[in-house]
């Protein structure tokens, strides 16, 4: 499911305040939050972006490294967005 836009976007995009995930170290799949640039690691690995929206309520991560194909998630909506 891909949203064209969705109404969880903060209008700047934060940039990562690390290249690793800022919990366990991992460089792997990493996304960062784009609130406040937390970097954490994906489900796949340990789960740190998602928790850290858990803690913060932050809905939106990109992943890393930013390049035009790098997708947007929504925790809110549950979805990708652009
Ligand atoms: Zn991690
Ligand atoms: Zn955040
Ligand atoms: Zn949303």
């Amino acid at each position: 499911m891909k949203k064209e836009s969705c109404q969880h976007l903060p209008t700047g995009a934060a940039a990562p305040r690390a290249s690793k995930c800022e919990e366990c170290g991992s460089s792997s799949s990493v996304r960062v939050c784009l609130s406040c640039g937390h970097v954490g690691c994906c489900d796949s690995t340990r789960g740190h972006a998602t928790a850290h929206y858990r803690d913060s309520g932050h809905p939106i991560i990109r992943e890393l490294p930013i390049s035009p194909g790098s997708f947007t998630w929504c925790y809110e909506c549950g979805a990708y967005v652009r």
